[in-house]
């Protein structure tokens, strides 16, 4: 019977090559407490306000969660450095993050 790979695992034994996935923030989650800044080793990430036309596309929940955080959110704006370790889905506390294959254009 396998282990169920843990995070800390994953992170310990998995990276890959850059590019191969990158984190998808969920906005109606994110909060912009910047753990996932913190613990990556590639810099992918920054904390910034989202956008005024994004707001409107958050459900109610995410609307009001957000505003009382003044609309701080990670932005994963160096995403092709992310070596899909793992950290930052660990560390999100509000589960906000999800590792996927980057979209192509
Ligand atoms: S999976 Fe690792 S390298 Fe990729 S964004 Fe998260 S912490 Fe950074």
């Amino acid at each position: 019977m396998h282990d169920d790979a843990s995070p800390a695992r994953t992170a310990a034994n998995d990276c890959k090559e850059p590019g191969v996935l990158a984190p998808v923030i969920d906005r109606n989650r994110c909060e912009g407490k910047a753990d996932c800044a913190r613990v990556c080793p590639y810099d992918v990430f920054e904390i910034g306000v989202l956008p005024k036309p994004q707001r409107s596309e958050l459900a109610l929940g995410g609307r009001i969660k957000s505003f009382f955080h003044g609309w701080k959110q990670a932005f994963a704006v160096r995403a092709q450095q992310c070596h899909a370790c793992g950290l930052c889905v660990a560390a999100c506390p509000e589960h906000a993050i999800k590792l996927a294959r980057p979209r192509t254009p």
